[in-house]
């Protein structure tokens, strides 16, 4: 069998993680990335420092590769459009460009008849005047918003004018679920009717930054079945191909409430790479490289802790931990408040 070689958009933890999964499948990786200190360099096989829009570089990347995918779903759809041309890019791009667009990808969920927040598009200052109703919410920016970026909590109309916001970009306003809990669902569709879905994970936000995750979720039966069909409809009908993540919103009488979709390995799933048999970064890789589907199975419960900003420093200082836990450091070289430094998996 001739040695197949993927190329990853972005080089951050999940990029790592895409990496060593795929040096256990003997492919190799070459990494394209706009920061220079991009932390996927100390594991892939090659690294191309480069903006997203350096033509030349791009079409160096794609003639180094068979196969194409991405780390981060706020690549420019341009870009991947014009990968698209030269090289397979997997999830395809219009999967892209629809979830990366707020609104755009709540309109297609609703269609599915799923449930979303409710919503409404800003698209500056005096929109939000009259929407009282959607208060308390939270104002999020249509595009490139990520751990919580680009987001404003608004709790009444009063506090609009103190809010810096910056509306040269564009918004949508989403009403604020009271949250009984969160829960993701982790799907890697093969082909169609062809996935490997994993248990829902819970998880816990600060800030809206993920800071714990666990399987199993505590929720029931209902929540757990519409959770995973939900899922698999919005693989399904996205005719999408690697891994994918739903986040869910559970209110207080146990509706369940579709967050948003991310076209890509999740932090939430962190834990599947200790926690069973294959895991999601595996599946990603063996997806998008058309390998041999193998189906899932759990090895354990788990919880993972993400490690953010100095709260990696014991870890790394003095490494003190039980055979059932283990210690990921994304070798990132700065220590940054929000930033996530590394991951503490535990095995139950
Ligand atoms: P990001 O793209 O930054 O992950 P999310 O829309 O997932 O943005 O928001 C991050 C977190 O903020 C959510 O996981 C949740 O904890 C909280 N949050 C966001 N929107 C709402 C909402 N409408 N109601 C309640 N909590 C919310
Ligand atoms: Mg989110």
């Amino acid at each position: 069998m001739t040695k197949i070689t993927l190329g990853i958009l972005g080089g951050g933890q999940l990029g790592s993680m895409l990496t060593v999964a795929a040096k256990k499948l003997n492919i190799k990786t070459v990494i394209y990335c706009d920061d220079q200190e991009a932390p996927a360099q100390n594991f892939c096989d090659e690294f191309i420092f480069a903006k997203y829009n350096d033509k030349n570089k791009i079409i160096e990347f794609a003639q180094k590769v068979d196969v194409i995918t991405f780390e981060f779903e706020n690549i420019p759809f341009k870009i991947l459009n014009e990968l698209n041309k030269l090289k397979t890019v997997s999830p395809k791009p219009s999967v892209n460009r629809l979830l990366q667009h707020r609104l755009a990808e709540k309109d297609f969920i609703n269609k599915l008849n799923i449930r979303t927040t409710r919503y409404v598009h800003i698209g500056n200052k005096k929109d939000l005047e009259p929407l009282e109703d959607f208060l308390p919410g939270i104002l999020k920016t249509t595009t490139m918003g990520y751990d919580g970026k680009g987001q404003y909590p608004i709790k009444n109309l009063e506090q609009i004018s103190s809010l810096d916001i910056d509306f040269t970009k564009e918004y949508i306003l989403e009403k604020l679920v009271k949250l009984k809990k969160e829960i993701s669902v982790i799907i890697t569709r093969f082909g169609n009717n062809k996935y490997e879905i994993y248990e829902p994970i819970e998880n816990t936000h600060k800030d809206q930054i993920l800071r714990h995750s666990k399987i199993p979720a505590d929720i029931n039966e209902k929540v757990l079945k519409q959770s995973k069909e939900w899922s698999i409809q919005i693989a399904e009908e996205l005719k999408y191909i690697g891994t994918l993540c739903v986040e869910f919103f559970i209110d207080r009488n146990q509706n369940l409430y579709v967050n948003e979709i991310a076209p890509r390995v999740h932090n939430s799933g962190h834990l599947t790479i200790n926690a069973y048999n294959i895991s999601q970064f595996e599946n990603h890789i063996r997806a998008v490289c058309s390998l041999k589907q193998i189906p899932i199975n759990k090895i354990s419960n788990a919880e993972m802790i993400n490690l953010i900003g100095d709260q990696i420093i014991p870890y790394r200082d003095n490494l003190k931990i039980n055979d059932k836990q283990y210690f990921f450091d994304y070798l990132k070289k700065e220590i940054k408040e929000k930033r996530k430094m590394g991951h503490l998996t535990t095995l139950k």
